[in-house]
């Protein structure tokens, strides 16, 4: 074996077990292994979970919020001021950000990324080019996939239609897009799927992000999902304006959504921060309803968005940071609804993105993040220290802290 991690917890309430990694993938779960390893793992009761995936973050924009700031918070002067900046982003200055983020994400024990990449006629590909060089330099770190996005519109930015089709050929994992911010919204989400059917690729849609229920698009995606036998492989973020809708016209949507396979990614550090921003008083959440989505039997994931933008100026890269955040907003933090959560980091986002043989199992591929708590339910609200992140059978990161109080 190479790897034995002795005595681990992967569920409260049963014996702790050990763990054997061989050849990248996990080869034994037993209560005792006595074969040898070449490196073995006192985990002495600590919980062992499986990489945390961040399914929604754009590295090629983290970092700039010192450069020109977004001093209303709304999303409409996110995108103006963003916009402003694009032009100025070298493809050195791209590389070196986007870098950074990765090396501030991947020690928290994220072991797969979906990034949202842009282009558009005014900046080319100059981001988008240096996001896929990436993937390729850090493939043995983490596992990203690059979603082909127009952040700027389709039909809005004339020439973006053509260049979607060339971030396809040129290795795109996924088919992006944003129907909120394009007109008309319908024909943007038609277009989207024939470029997914073109590559046959998954689709991965910025979806009616507003404070309002008006303008919503999710309803002709569900519809089109299911004529386009496309269940299962359509994923959305934001989905903050479903939160406006009432119950009667609330349920029956997430039965549709539900129905459609359709996953959804909560991005609650962004929504909160550019949310409900001319709510004078009784200010409103301005998240997708978690809970209700869930209940609803949709797959359901958090993930972070942005690091220190004009979006979000904020955030560490850690995404039990972002899990925590989710707790209390979306009232998470029962004893009932606590458990829910660390799957909504594990295996939600890694059934949304598609990722194959993933989970603590033999025979699954060996990305486990050893955390330094003795309970799995607080594996998000200790926010633990994450001892051993391992990837593809290898020890990747290691962490220790060591606190002395000086009495
Ligand atoms: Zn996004």
């Amino acid at each position: 074996m190479d790897i034995l991690l002795k005595q681990v917890r992967l569920n409260d309430g049963e014996s702790l077990k050990d763990v054997g990694i061989q050849e990248g993938k996990i080869s034994a779960i037993e209560e005792h292994i006595s074969e040898t390893a070449n490196q073995v793992i006192d985990a002495a009761g600590r919980v062992l979970v499986p990489g945390f995936v961040e399914s929604h973050i754009h590295l090629d924009k983290a970092l700039i919020a010192d450069r020109k700031p977004n001093k209303s918070g709304t999303l409409q002067e996110a995108i103006k001021v963003t916009a402003e900046l694009k032009p100025t982003f070298t493809k050195e200055d791209i590389y070196e950000r986007a870098k950074k983020t990765l090396e501030m994400i991947i020690p928290y024990g994220v072991t797969a990324i979906r990034t949202h990449s842009e282009f558009d006629p005014a900046q080319g590909f100059t981001g988008f080019e240096t996001i896929l060089k990436l993937k390729e330099e850090y493939k043995n770190l983490v596992d990203i996939q690059v979603v082909a996005f127009p952040q700027e519109g389709i039909f809005k930015s004339p020439g973006t239609d053509k260049m979607m089709h060339e971030a396809m050929e040129m290795g795109a994992d996924v088919v992006g897009g944003i129907p909120y911010n394009d007109a008309p919204a319908n024909e943007h989400i038609d277009l989207v799927f024939e470029i997914a059917k073109k590559y046959d690729k998954p689709i991965d849609l910025h979806q009616d992000f507003s404070d309002e229920a008006n303008d919503m698009s999710i309803e002709y995606l569900c519809r089109k999902t299911i004529s386009e036998g496309y269940q299962g492989r359509v994923a959305v973020g934001h989905l903050t304006a479903l939160h406006a809708l009432p119950k009667a016209q609330l349920d029956p949507l997430i039965e549709l959504i539900a129905e459609a396979g359709i996953s959804v990614m909560s991005l609650p550090a962004t929504d909160l921060h550019l949310g409900a921003r001319n709510d004078e008083y009784n200010v409103r959440r301005a998240v997708t309803p978690i809970r209700k989505l869930r209940d609803g039997g949709v797959n359901v994931s958090i993930a972070t968005n942005n690091i220190r933008n004009a979006f979000t100026p904020y955030g560490n890269g850690d995404i039990l940071q972002t899990a925590m955040l989710a707790i209390p907003v979306a009232h998470l933090g029962g004893a009932d609804d606590l458990p829910t959560v660390l799957p909504m980091i594990t295996d939600h986002p890694a059934q949304a993105i598609g990722l194959k043989n993933y989970g603590i199992a033999v025979g699954n591929k060996a990305d486990v993040v050893l955390l330094d708590t003795f309970v799995k339910t607080n594996a998000i609200i200790d926010i633990p220290e994450r001892l051993y992140v391992i990837k593809d059978g290898k020890v990747t990161v290691e962490n220790k802290k060591e606190t002395i109080i000086h009495r």
